[in-house]
């Protein structure tokens, strides 16, 4: 059984004094069938931290840098990262795609989350053009091929099915469909991890459609934007996962 992962992705929203108060009002979020996450800006992630301390909530960043630590002017390191305590990275996001980011930097920035004993939440996702297309399910199939190249360890690896459409526009995608493609792209892993590797759904989820995606037999959980900066709608998307 794949536990379901309730992540909640803050992305550039909030200052430190309301990332931390988001993060306080979250202490008492239900974790007891469900593991539950969430992606601060990296500013604020050590408040946060101190903020979940003493509770099961996971912590994330929502970014990581492809090189180790050095001369790379701006970038995060995953050393960095491991040593604030954060557990998990979201990489290959639709919106760090949108600026450039390419299927192997994705999966290089996942291989330096994982030598720092950090877990990747590996995004992919379709235009709404490729959506309508016949190639749509090629398309995810390589997206998610090209951005695990070279990965080992690929059993410590979440997905995260994000049609880019459906982000942030209110507009979710069908259960079922969702569900079925989901299905294609986890029968195409190598079978050694293809049963383990949680595979989330993410785009415009919130308390009163989460359940319909968690009950289908592929999806393992959401990635949640607008709706992870209301702490109690976040804990209804935690109770009614
Ligand atoms: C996201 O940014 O990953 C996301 C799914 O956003 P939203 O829930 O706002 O659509």
């Amino acid at each position: 059984m794949r536990r379901l992962l309730i992540a909640g992705n803050w992305k550039m929203n909030t200052n430190v004094g309301e990332g931390e108060a988001l993060a306080e009002a979250l202490r008492d979020v239900d974790t007891n069938s469900v593991d539950v996450l969430v992606a601060p800006p990296f500013t604020h992630i050590d408040r946060v931290a101190r903020a979940l301390k003493g509770t099961e909530v996971f912590l994330g960043a929502q970014n990581v840098s492809e090189d180790t630590c050095g001369a790379h002017t701006g970038e995060i390191a995953a050393e960095m990262l491991a040593d604030l305590s954060v557990d998990y990275v979201i990489v290959g996001h639709s919106e760090c795609r949108g600026r450039g980011e390419v299927d192997a930097t994705v999966a290089k920035k996942a291989a330096r989350a994982l030598d720092a004993g950090l877990l990747p939440i590996i995004c992919f996702g379709e235009s709404e053009e490729v959506y309508g297309s016949k190639e749509r399910v090629d398309f995810l199939k390589k997206q998610v091929e090209a951005s695990l190249a070279g990965i080992k360890d690929l059993d410590k690896i979440t997905l995260a099915y994000e049609p880019i459409w459906a982000i942030g526009t209110g507009k979710t995608a069908d259960a079922a469909d969702a569900d079925a493609v989901i299905g294609q792209v986890r029968a195409a892993l190598d079978p050694a991890i293809q049963g383990k590797v949680r595979i989330l759904y993410g785009g415009s989820v919130k308390s009163s459609n989460v359940a319909g995606f968690v009950a289908k037999e592929n999806i393992d959980g959401v990635l949640v934007g607008g709706a992870s900066l209301k702490a109690d709608e976040f804990k209804a998307i935690a109770r009614e996962a």
